[in-house]
């Protein structure tokens, strides 16, 4: 029998984490990035790596047909659901070491204490090195958790990998895996018998850095509503003969539908919205523009983020009575043309809060980015996300995480887990 919890006295095993960031560095790295293709020599040198070190600490080891990775700490009762802590091992081609890779490390170096300190945990807690979320290498985000619970299409199968053009299938064959989990949208892990997943991850933004804090809780993941195909139509003239009167500009009305969505995005966040507006995608014809010529045309991206699909919803519908009004007023013609929307996705409140109360300097943000935890909060399992500060950026080689830092988040997810049931 194991002893009673004694969380105070249980710290993270740091000295693992350190030597565990410092293998996956030397071993995955190429020149100055790391290179953890997903389902490639990289990301499975990862995962070959954190398997030998969850061997050593003894817990139970399972993969499934698609080559997830689970590393199982027994708890008291192992008839409850568990408790997952993950997040994934492949990178971007030349990313930093730490985008992924923090989070599988924090589960290890969590459970890792416990069993040291002979501590069981009340439920089962697993730590999964999930596969491929990166969508660099097959155009396809999540490709590790959304197959989990059978919510790709199967035709992503046919996904060439950006690099070698080999397709998902034969990719997932030559490694070993079974493409007919994806296929047949097979459930590896039922959504019931998941008590919560968490996942600590760098923040990839500057917003930790700016503030001087280690660690922040993640209120949610910002989905996305995107006018991928927009289009201004005015007409071609001559840029010294015509007069403003007479003009048909559509990059004139474009640059002020853009400006008037910036006073949008401005006023909401005043309001205390969540909202980040963004046109990254903005063209003339080069067939048909000139240097001395009034542009007959212009298209252009609208991308608008934030953990409310009111606001995106509002925010798109003003964009919409912009575009009219101010084509009035250009005598130019807007389509913004349809959307393409993921919703958002959000974190669990309880588990937001016990996370509050766990850090010294409690501060809570969105994410910008997408994570695996989006997929698990979708099925509607508990999830919660923790935030660790990290200089330079994230997706370059440049990612800098303190230990310290590091620390500070595990050692909340730790006590997280000591606290179950809720
Ligand atoms: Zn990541």
């Amino acid at each position: 029998m194991s002893k009673p919890s004694t969380p105070a006295r249980v710290t993270p095993d740091l000295g693992l984490a350190a030597s565990l960031f410092d293998r996956l560095g030397r071993e995955t790295r190429q020149g100055r990035g790391i290179v953890r293709d997903s389902y490639g020599a990289g990301e499975q040198a990862a995962h070959d790596l954190v398997r030998g070190v969850a061997e050593n600490v003894g817990l139970e080891i399972s993969v499934d047909a698609i080559g997830n990775l689970m590393m199982t700490l027994p708890g008291r009762d192992r008839s409850v659901p568990r408790i997952l802590i993950g997040s994934h091992l492949d990178s971007v081609p030349q990313g930093g070491n730490y985008d992924g890779a923090a989070g599988v490390v924090a589960g290890l170096s969590a459970v890792s204490a416990l069993r040291q300190a002979d501590v069981a945990p009340p439920c089962d807690v697993s730590v999964m090195a999930i596969r491929a979320e990166e969508s660099a290498w097959f155009d396809i985000a999540y490709l590790g958790s959304g197959a989990v619970f059978g919510l790709l299409d199967p035709g992503c199968l046919s996904i060439r990998r950006s690099d070698n053009g080999r397709s998902l299938e034969s990719t997932l064959l030559e490694r070993g895996f079974d493409p007919g989990a994806i296929r047949e949208r097979r459930r590896l892990l039922d959504p019931s018998r998941i008590r919560a997943y968490l996942e600590l991850h760098i923040e990839q933004g500057p917003t930790l850095t700016a503030r001087g804090l280690p660690a922040a809780v993640v209120t949610g993941i910002r989905g996305c509503k995107r006018f991928r195909n927009a289009r201004c139509t005015g007409s071609y003239a001559h840029s010294g003969a015509v007069n403003r009167p007479f003009r048909h500009d559509a990059v004139a009305a474009t640059v002020a539908l853009l400006h008037h969505l910036e006073s949008v995005w401005i006023r909401e966040e005043a309001a205390g919205a969540d909202l980040v507006f963004t046109s990254g995608e903005l063209y003339t014809d080069p067939a048909m523009h000139g240097p001395s010529k009034i542009a007959g045309e212009t298209r252009f991206v609208l991308d608008l983020r934030s953990v409310s699909d009111a606001t995106m919803d509002l925010v798109a519908d003003e964009a919409r009575a912009a575009a009219a009004r101010i084509g009035a007023e250009y005598r130019v013609n807007f389509d913004l043309g349809s959307t393409s929307d993921s919703p958002p996705a959000v974190m669990d409140a309880r588990l937001r809060a016990r996370l509050m109360s766990l850090l010294e300097q409690p501060f809570e943000m969105p994410s910008g980015a997408g994570h695996d935890a989006a997929v698990f909060a979708k099925v509607g399992i508990p999830t919660a996300m923790i935030f660790v500060r990290n200089d330079f950026g994230s997706h370059n080689p440049d990612e800098a995480m303190a230990i310290e830092d590091f620390a500070i988040g595990t050692q909340a997810l730790l006590r997280l887990l000591l606290d179950f049931p809720l």
